[in-house]
């Protein structure tokens, strides 16, 4: 078994959503300075870097991110490989080999390249999921998604898949680096910070497999 960390590393140069303060890591404490210990302070949008999307994001004063339930966050997740598709639509899932009866599912697509490749830029073109490839997710019963950019609807499209995916308590992870993971079965790990009254929050990912 090996240990695969999906995890983007959060650094001041992260690439994060237009709009969103860009990510502020300052030493507040410091050993070189003459001070006993270093500490240090950080600020950032609660969607930086590998995240979790609670109900409340969408819906107002919905569950907020202390209160996502474990049970989903840990366990059996399959990863799809779509390396050809634009958008993950309806018909690219009922084309694709998916187990029957999976209830996590992680897209891996050409947006892990520019993990791969380092690449500085924000897309707008990133792959995401159509509104009737949310659907059917809900229709099968699907508990939790991910996917390998900073948001799993489409640039200037969030409200609705983002809104049927939460309204249907399926939990989102958004911004993982699938470049080194193969498709297939793993066991998944996503612990977000236990921040309360929160939306979001960052999370460290790991995926456990052969
Ligand atoms: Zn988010």
């Amino acid at each position: 078994m090996r240990t695969y960390d999906v995890t983007l590393t959060i650094t001041p140069d992260s690439i994060v959503w237009p709009g969103d303060q860009p990510v502020n890591i300052v030493r507040t404490s410091s050993i070189t300075a003459g001070d006993t210990s270093n500490v240090s302070e950080i600020s950032m949008s609660c969607h930086t870097g590998t995240h979790v999307d609670a109900p409340d994001h969408f819906l107002n004063n919905g569950i907020t991110v202390e209160d996502l339930s474990l049970d989903l966050l840990v366990g059996r997740a399959y990863v799809l490989y779509l390396p050809d598709v634009s958008v993950i639509t309806a018909s690219v899932l009922i084309d694709a080999d998916i187990p029957p009866r999976t209830r996590r599912l992680l897209f891996k697509t050409r947006n892990s390249e520019n993990w791969a490749n380092g690449n500085r830029e924000f897309q707008t073109d990133f792959v995401a999921l159509s509104v009737d490839a949310a659907e059917l997710l809900v229709d099968r019963n699907v508990k939790l998604v991910g996917i390998d950019y900073l948001s799993i609807a489409p640039y200037n499209m969030g409200v609705p898949v983002h809104t049927i995916l939460l309204t249907a308590g399926v939990v989102v992870i958004e911004g993982l680096d699938l470049s080194k993971v193969s498709q297939g079965r793993y066991t998944m790990h996503c612990l977000p910070m236990k921040l309360v009254g929160v939306e979001g929050a960052p999370a460290r990912a790991i995926l456990v497999g052969v």
